[in-house]
């Protein structure tokens, strides 16, 4: 799942204009759109006995584990184009071609960037007492020069007043980087599941478009709250641009949650070039940018490689107590060596996908997706973050063979990478193949939003739906409808069967943060399943605790029994999985 932590902070800036626009577009055409009230008089399901033949299968017969122990113990981490996700992209092509799928192959996007592997690492704490602490190098983070042994200096910097007390002082030095963080005791534990009320409330949930949507060309003023988070990344931004312009030897962050030795690491930062006087300061990439923009700033370019400090995360407790001892006068040393690999032979990017050919002679053109983003972060095996996802749409896939269904659309599974920096993976392969949305202009206060404008490839109305799994190891408890209430009643007859299996919640609400919304963008029907939640913020999501045993097996069991009942009887229909309406 991605997560972009300066997002919020410029979600008003960056992208209100557009999303109001759209809003105002599906308010204004859901009223008149004959989908809109769901009343379709005849709605497909499978016969209880394929049903029946599904849930053995992917109950009695599962490789769902198996596929997701080869992902995570024997491949790995799969960063984005590293030498790792290039083989989770092959293996998982070979896996699903040994299943019998056809057109199994690696599709190229891009370029992305430059792969970076770790070859070896180690970080400790020399003096006044030794000890080794638990870090991670941050993904792209260049390599120290060898060893380097050096004091520890901690950057309290809070304001630009506090920057001139360290001008001249971090030259070779280890510089901590962030603030401490209070760690609290976990009296409730970390795991959940969804409890009825909240999934009543999700059901309950109005038409996204209506509820949450400004005018047209209003612009809100951020809230105080945003205000500071923006305050927080600009002065973040100057710290590593200081930190570099004073030629620290490394830069260490704090996890910014987790604890009991869990840290959350992603990529490393890049010093910001200097903002010419009286010139704006150049905005973080987000979500709303393209991938050429994201690119710009990014570790992965490998023309930003001479504006990085070799830099790591830390665990809390290690990073709070360097802190400590210097507070209280002791002058730490350590010992930091990180010895990374820049990729550069190859900067495209590549999803796998495998197809279940369409047996009727009309429909066999037509397609059913389904899917889940292979790329992970790095210090964990990427296991609920999103292996997870991905083994349980091959083994979805896998279930529809063994149970010997023929559907009468082609069923095509696809597997993305890039998801972490951006769901560059899915962007870019349905701008390939269905289409591309142009972005609308700002739209002045009090005039009425252009249509949103989506510019089709002749395979746009070829795709029935798109089903993606990636919050986690949880099981399926519902399915998002993105607003589109016309799905309403396939899903309900569809989730009819496994409400002993907990599914049974269909909400109006959007969900974000992952690859359904690059279909969702361009009107195609693309939807992510409700899951329940397990460990996934609190413990596994981008940690380096994202290992294979944190998963349920029972849930991914489930997933993909689920999975595979929606797939194929999206592909068994008369009629294509209805449209919200996107001018
Ligand atoms: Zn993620």
């Amino acid at each position: 799942m991605f997560r972009n932590r300066f997002l919020g902070a410029f979600l008003t800036f960056a992208l209100l204009a557009p999303t109001a626009a759209l809003a105002q577009d599906l308010r204004a055409k859901s009223a008149a759109s004959p989908n809109s009230t769901g009343a379709k008089s005849a709605v497909y399901t499978a016969p209880k006995a394929v049903i029946d033949k599904i849930r053995d299968e992917g109950t009695n017969h599962s490789q769902v584990v198996q596929t997701l122990s080869y992902l995570t113990d024997v491949i790995g981490g799969r960063l984005t184009n590293s030498p790792n996700m290039k083989r989770a992209n092959e293996w998982t092509r070979d896996t699903m071609a040994k299943w019998g799928m056809q057109n199994a192959k690696l599709e190229a996007w891009g370029p992305f960037g430059r792969g970076w592997s770790l070859k070896s690492f180690s970080a400790q704490v020399n003096e006044p007492t030794a000890f080794p602490v638990i870090a991670y190098p941050k993904a792209w983070s260049p390599s120290t020069k060898g060893a380097v042994t050096s004091e520890v200096v901690y950057l309290d910097i809070k304001s630009d007043e506090d920057f001139a007390k360290y001008k001249g002082q971090l030259s070779g030095k280890i510089v901590l980087i962030s603030r401490t963080r209070e760690i609290k005791a976990d009296f409730e534990g970390m795991g959940s599941r969804r409890t009825d009320e909240e999934l009543a409330k999700m059901a309950a949930a109005p038409d996204p478009s209506t509820v949450t949507a400004p005018q047209p060309g209003q612009q809100q003023a951020p809230t105080p709250e945003q205000q500071e988070r923006a305050r927080q990344f600009a002065l973040a931004q100057k710290m590593f641009g200081f930190v570099f312009d004073e030629g620290a030897a490394v830069v260490i962050d704090n996890s910014r949650i987790g604890s009991g030795g869990t840290l959350f690491v992603s990529a490393a930062s890049v010093a910001p070039l200097p903002t010419p006087a009286g010139q704006a300061a150049p905005q973080g990439g987000g979500f709303g940018g393209g991938a050429a923009a994201r690119a710009r700033s990014a570790a992965y370019n490998k023309d930003n490689e001479a504006r990085m400090v070799p830099q790591l995360t830390m665990a809390t407790e290690d990073y709070n107590r360097i802190v400590r001892m210097i507070q209280l006068g002791a002058k730490p040393k350590m010992t930091v060596d990180i010895q990374a690999q820049f990729h550069d032979e190859d900067l495209m990017g590549y999803n796998t996908v495998a197809e279940i050919p369409g047996t009727d002679p009309t429909l066999k053109s037509e397609l059913v997706m389904l899917g889940g983003h292979l790329d992970s972060w790095h210090s964990g095996t990427g296991a609920t973050d999103n292996a997870a996802g991905c083994a349980v749409a091959m083994e979805a896939a896998r279930i529809l063979i063994a149970s010997g269904l023929k559907p009468r659309r082609t069923i095509r599974v696809a597997l993305w990478s890039g998801e972490e920096q951006g769901l560059n993976g899915s962007r870019e392969y349905v701008t390939q193949q269905f289409g591309e949305r142009k972005q609308a202009p700002p739209v002045p206060a009090g005039q009425p939003a252009p249509p949103v404008d989506v510019v089709k490839t002749a395979n746009y109305d070829k795709l029935s739906a798109y089903y993606n799994l990636d919050n986690g190891t949880g099981k399926i408890r519902g399915v998002y409808m993105q607003g589109n209430s016309a799905v309403r009643p396939y899903f309900e007859a569809w989730l009819a069967p496994f409400a002993d299996m907990g599914a049974k919640t269909l909400t109006l609400s959007n969900t974000g943060g992952t690859d359904h919304l690059s279909f969702d963008r361009i009107g195609l029907p693309g939807f992510q399943f409700i899951q329940d939640e397990i460990e996934y913020d609190a413990r596994t999501h981008h940690s380096n605790q994202d290992t294979f045993d944190r998963i349920q097996a029972d849930d991914m069991k489930q997933a993909a029994t689920i999975m595979a009942a929606f797939v194929y009887q999206t592909a068994m229909m008369d009629e294509k999985m209805p449209r919200k309406v996107l001018k």
